[in-house]
């Protein structure tokens, strides 16, 4: 264990953790009757991974575009204007989910609410066999949770590895360690992959966070003449949020990365590419000129169905063109 520099978190902070990993033991316990009880909701700084809010839009049976609306607010998540999101507080930096008895969507908290008070910190680097996840612990004064002395003096020492287990937390890692993988390979690839244009800000989001619109997205006459997608598969999407997920991770990886994952339809991308190279410059501009006044990005309003990731689709076209010959 030891000081390291941030490179493993998916974000950007000044925050200098100490990497703990699954075996570290720890003596904590969090219940009702602490002294601190709700403390850590009363000073909620909740960042939500994408599978979080499929848990809590569900839970409250809400759109994702109502609850990102309704219960969240936006962050820049790193210099190139990634845009993540946390969840809202209100003006007494309250959870607006915690109730007086304790968190109103318990079964479905978010990652970081199971993880506290430690958090995950990313997986090892990519040219390793196995990921390797790390994890830091954050002190913070209001917390009573470690002085067990106080109120369960038989607590036993348990590994963080056990602690992860009582939390239930690995279903959340598994559909949350591709979009994890994503942002690290993201930053990692720096200005290999530049910087993303609005467009691949928007997709970015909408394809990780915004579901509901991610799907529409997929069904639109744009994406279906761009993409090849047999029946079964788009049934699967239309009815599994978890299922739609992964294939939003592999779109991504395509458009932002170039893993061709999802065959093109040759002709029509060729010709969509072409017809849409005067569209896209438009765009663009009337864009840059909007994000000085707003942050599209963010505003589900803004994102149209034409958003496809057309900055690899040219060479993307090149490589469909080839293989059907
Ligand atoms: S979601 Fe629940 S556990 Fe998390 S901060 Fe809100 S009230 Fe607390
Ligand atoms: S502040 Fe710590 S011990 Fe208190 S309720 Fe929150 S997690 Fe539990």
């Amino acid at each position: 264990m030891g000081k390291t520099d941030v490179s493993h978190l998916p974000y950007e902070s000044s925050f200098v953790p100490e990497i703990l990993t699954e075996d570290h033991k720890i003596k904590f316990a969090c219940h009702p009757g602490v002294s601190c009880f709700n403390a850590c909701c009363k000073q909620a700084d909740v960042m939500l991974a994408p599978y979080d809010v499929i848990r809590l839009k569900q839970k409250l049976e809400l759109t994702s575009e109502q609850f990102l609306k309704d219960y969240t607010v936006p962050w820049e998540m790193d210099g190139d204007g990634v845009i993540g999101v946390k969840l809202k507080t209100n003006e007494d930096k309250h959870c607006l989910l915690m109730t007086e008895k304790g968190c109103s969507v318990y079964k479905d908290r978010p990652a970081a609410c199971r993880y506290y008070p430690f958090g995950l910190m990313g997986v090892k680097h990519t040219e390793a066999k196995a990921d390797e996840q790390n994890y830091f612990r954050i002190e913070e004064e209001h917390c009573k949770g470690h002085e067990q002395e106080n109120f369960l003096p038989d607590t036993k020492e348990i590994t963080l590895g056990e602690y992860r287990k009582t939390q239930g937390v690995e279903e959340f890692d598994k559909f949350n360690l591709d979009w994890i993988r994503l942002m690290l390979k993201k930053k990692s690839a720096g200005p290999a992959v530049g910087t993303p244009s609005v467009e691949s800000l928007q997709v970015l989001f909408m394809a990780t966070y915004d579901l509901d619109r991610f799907k529409r997205f997929v069904f639109s006459p744009n994406f279906q003449s761009v993409y090849l997608l047999d029946k079964d598969f788009l049934d699967t999407i239309q009815k599994d949020d978890l299922a739609l997920l992964e294939f939003g991770y592999r779109f991504l990886r395509q458009v932002l990365f170039g893993e061709k994952t999802i065959d093109l339809k040759a002709d029509a991308v060729a010709k969509r590419a072409e017809e849409r190279k005067g569209y896209w410059k438009a765009r663009h501009d009337a864009e840059m000129e909007y994000a000085n006044l707003n942050d599209p990005r963010y505003d589900p309003e803004v994102m149209g169905d034409e958003v496809m990731g057309d900055n690899k689709l040219t060479e993307q076209a090149e490589a469909a063109k080839k293989k059907s010959k």
